[in-house]
């Protein structure tokens, strides 16, 4: 068996592509505050998916998690979000489809459990060296929701230094911090107001260096679930503010044993469908039959 590792050296990109990206960022950031529809299709056409290791979740996805927006995975706990988060650190150094050529990653770790060895043994499956994958994810664990927020200048900054190198930033998990920091009641609006600036920042971190953003999200109890026939009483936390800023919602719940169970839950352009994948060693991959 040919044991060959693949190196996954991620190098800048040409200066044309760079000029295109800033071109973009400078029509974003508000410079050209209209743009024709054909302008904007043509800005659009930058976009690319990364795939999830799993074939049918991407086909969920329209083919994989979009650049220039923000997707947001929720569940209970065990449901496969932090695995996901570890998988997309390693499919987003593989080259895919439409010229995509893979890129580096920034991972925000809120609730500790980000792991190295995880992302080694994703590598292992796809035979990538594990030292190039490892050294192509930039960590940071973050303490409070403002540290979090304040993670996002640093963000930026390597996003503008390393001009398309980067194509992936993970916030795994988006609320643990906020549900900690503002628990009160009474604090239910400066939370909601905090978020909704971190969100915004977020957007246009992804579409300023069209890069893809997964976020994941806890669940709580709906109180007004009782008074309807809701088959599954629960619901993402974060509000109306986060489920207008992410632009995709999957909702993850548990199948039998390794299998997983995603669907749509809010999507400008996906219809509301299902798809099982699993948690393997290697990751996310598909259900066997
Ligand atoms: P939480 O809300 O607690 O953060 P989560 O949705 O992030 O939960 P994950 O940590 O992604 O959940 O998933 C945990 C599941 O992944 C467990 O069922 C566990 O068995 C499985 N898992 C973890 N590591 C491996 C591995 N190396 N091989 C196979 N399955 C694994
Ligand atoms: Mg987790």
């Amino acid at each position: 068996m040919c044991t060959k590792k693949k190196l996954c050296n991620i190098k800048g990109i040409s200066e044309a592509k760079v000029d295109k990206i800033k071109e973009v960022a400078v029509k974003v950031s508000g410079d050209k505050a209209f743009l024709t529809a054909l302008e904007y299709a043509e800005q659009r056409k930058t976009c690319f998916r990364i795939s999830t290791g799993s074939h049918d979740l991407d086909m969920l996805l329209g083919g994989g998690l979009e650049s220039m927006a923000i997707s947001e995975a929720f569940g209970e706990f065990r449901t496969g979000k932090t695995q996901l988060s570890h998988t997309l650190c390693v499919t987003a150094q593989l080259p895919g489809a439409n010229g995509y050529t893979g890129g580096k990653v920034i991972f925000i770790d809120t609730e500790n459990t980000f792991r190295p060895d995880r992302l080694r043994s994703i590598a292992d499956r796809f035979n990538l060296d594990q030292e190039a994958v490892l050294d192509n994810v930039l960590y940071a664990r973050a303490y409070t929701s403002e540290h979090q927020f304040e993670l996002l200048d640093f963000v930026a900054a390597k996003f503008h230094e390393e001009m398309g190198v980067f194509k992936l930033l993970v916030v795994d998990s988006i609320m643990a911090l906020f549900r900690v920091d503002f628990s009160g009641r009474g604090e239910l609006a400066d939370r909601q107001q905090k978020l909704a600036q971190m969100l915004s920042r977020l957007q246009k971190i992804s579409e300023e260096y069209n890069v893809a953003i997964f976020i994941t999200n806890q669940m709580t109890a709906d109180p007004g679930a009782t008074m309807s026939f809701q088959a599954d009483p629960k619901k993402p936390i974060g509000g109306h503010i986060l489920a207008h800023a992410s632009t995709t919602r999957i909702s993850l719940r548990k199948g039998r044993g390794e299998l997983r169970i995603a669907k749509i839950y809010d999507s400008p352009d996906l219809p509301e469908n299902e798809a099982t994948f699993a948690i393997t060693g290697g990751g996310i991959a598909d259900a066997k039959e």
